[in-house]
């Protein structure tokens, strides 16, 4: 995450410190990740009497859960009338039943350990801009009124502005997820939990015990192994490369000029807009998220998708000022439905994953699902969220083209043209040709030239620049680097191979 672009949510909440962990290490539960889904399996364990021991390659919340919108909700956009479409009305009402028990779960803890994390109970609107769209609202509010939603329609909204229509889900909530994570750590480690922060995991060998390496060459054995790190550590029999697409949104907290209407608000549209409303001492604060874009391919300035929601909330109520900006991706499946459950044929390992930006609610009900499962062996919705669930056969002409567009990236990356570096800016990177290969160039704000080989450590697709985040972001599988080659987030495993790291002027020259 680069200094303009700390998420709200981080710029006002103290994240609590754990130390690294310098020892090997025998737990029977080992938790890897310490965002929202890996500290409620470690809180929800510790509820049971186990001692789960959790590792976090940063901080708590460092991934995705500390850059959200901060929505709990079972409006998940469309989606009940896909999973009914799909899957049949008892998927689609256990999909219901599991994320409302999600949020039971979190009113529950935050009522039981009194987190000041600001949760709010609001309805939940989605609008429609055009015609189309409407129609496709109408068919999910029923579905969904069906299925129990108390839900509602507006027919003639007044916000957003350009709405024609709108469903609204009764009895949603929203929060400060940091602080949420947050609390629920603590309470984790008051119940016998030991979480270590700096303590990245880099393989799992699966067995009976499983043997978890870590980057400073520390050995956990562990009789049970949650993978809580999104793109999952193992894959198993599982080829998740094919079944996880990454997905990269953006997101603005703006002091407002106007006054504007509270509630939780998302289109029906291809282009994302999700509004909410967060309340910070007596102050309101309009949140808005969106332009969302699959990782590695979005717009060439990236800053450019920054603007966009800027000038979306000036739309909405007037921006004063813009208070923290940020970005960052989730994982989505071919049926919009999570991964929960064990990996594959292996009882003792598990994965929470593919949440398609849900997961605040998706992930506290992993924690609850996964906690149950190592606990008791058995939860409830294990086939709903099973990755044995028939999410290719049902959703086929989806999932070819999806899963097909990854592979036409390896290929398609791998031809086109390259640029010179002449000429290059402070803040600036590009594909070049170094010493007759593809690589790629970042010159710094002070100077310093740094030549990577981008070819993607994963599966050697070549990686493209994100010109907001100053990273080196992959087209194909959501893998994502540092301008000096340090692995950020995804599947691969290795860093960048650095193949010059100097002064401007020491290499301008060859670079002309
Ligand atoms: C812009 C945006 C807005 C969103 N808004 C909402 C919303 O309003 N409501 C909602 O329900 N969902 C929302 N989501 C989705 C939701 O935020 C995520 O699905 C959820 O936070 C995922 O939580 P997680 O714990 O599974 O993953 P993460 O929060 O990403 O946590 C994974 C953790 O694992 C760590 N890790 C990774 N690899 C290793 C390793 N090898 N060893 C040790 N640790 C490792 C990472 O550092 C990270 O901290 C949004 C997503 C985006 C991108």
């Amino acid at each position: 995450m680069s200094e303009s672009t700390v998420s709200y949510w981080h710029k006002t909440a103290r994240v609590p410190h754990f130390p690294r962990l310098d020892k090997n290490l025998i737990c029977d539960v080992l938790v890897i990740g310490g965002g929202i889904t890996g500290v409620t399996t470690a809180y929800c364990l510790a509820q049971k009497g186990e001692k789960p021991v959790l590792i976090e390659a940063g901080h708590l919340c460092d991934g995705t859960t500390g850059n959200t919108t901060g929505k709990i909700t079972v409006q998940h956009g469309i989606i009940y009338s896909n999973i009914l479409k799909k899957h049949g009305r008892s998927f689609a009402k256990s999909y219901l039943d599991s994320q409302s028990e999600a949020l039971d779960f979190v009113r529950r803890q935050v009522r039981d350990l009194r987190i000041d994390c600001q949760l709010t109970e609001s309805p939940s609107y989605i609008y429609a801009e055009n015609d189309e769209e409407r129609k496709t609202i109408v068919e999910e509010f029923q579905t969904a009124k069906d299925l129990g939603v108390d839900a509602f329609f507006v027919e003639s909204p007044v916000f957003p502005p350009g709405a024609v229509g709108m469903a609204g889900f009764q009895n949603q909530l929203s929060f400060h997820a940091v602080r949420y994570v947050s609390a629920l750590a603590e309470a984790a480690v008051k119940m016998g939990a030991r979480i270590y922060c700096d303590t990245k995991a880099v393989k799992l060998i699966d067995g009976e015990v499983s043997t978890v390496l870590c980057e400073n060459d520390v050995t956990i054995e562990a009789r049970h192994v949650v993978m809580a790190t999104q793109y999952p550590l193992y894959d198993g029999p599982n080829l998740f490369f094919t079944r996880l697409y990454a997905k990269r949104a953006y997101g603005v907290a703006v002091e407002a000029q106007r006054d504007w209407p509270e509630g939780n608000f998302i289109n029906a549209g291809q282009l994302t807009r999700s509004i909410r409303t967060h309340v910070e001492d007596g102050k309101k604060i309009l949140i808005v998220v969106g332009e969302g874009h699959p990782t590695g391919r979005g717009e060439e300035n990236e800053q450019a998708h920054f603007d966009n929601l800027v000038t979306f909330a000036n739309q909405l109520a007037g921006v004063k000022t813009v208070l923290a900006r940020w970005s960052a991706q989730d994982y989505e499946t071919p049926d919009q439905i999570p991964y929960i459950g064990r990996i594959g044929d292996r009882q003792n390992i598990y994965v929470g994953t593919g949440y398609g930006k849900w997961g605040l609610s998706s992930g506290t009900l992993a924690g609850i699902m996964l906690s149950d499962l190592v606990a008791t062996g058995s939860c409830p919705y294990e086939a709903l969220y099973s990755r044995r669930r028939a999410d290719y056969s049902t959703s086929l002409g989806k999932t070819i083209a999806e899963v097909a567009l990854p592979i036409v990236e390896l290929v398609k990356s791998k031809i086109e043209a390259t640029e010179s570096a002449a000429g290059i800016r402070q803040g600036e990177g590009r594909v070049i040709r170094f010493k007759g290969q593809r690589a790629g160039i970042y010159r710094d704000f002070d100077d310093t030239v740094t030549i990577l080989d981008i070819s993607c450590t994963h599966m050697s697709t070549t990686l493209n620049f994100n010109d907001a985040e100053k990273t080196w972001d992959c087209p194909a599988h959501g893998g994502r680097f540092s301008v000096d080659g340090k692995l950020l987030e995804g599947p691969p495993k290795n860093p960048l191979k650095v193949l010059f790291r100097g002064k401007y002027e020491d290499i301008a020259v060859r670079l002309e």
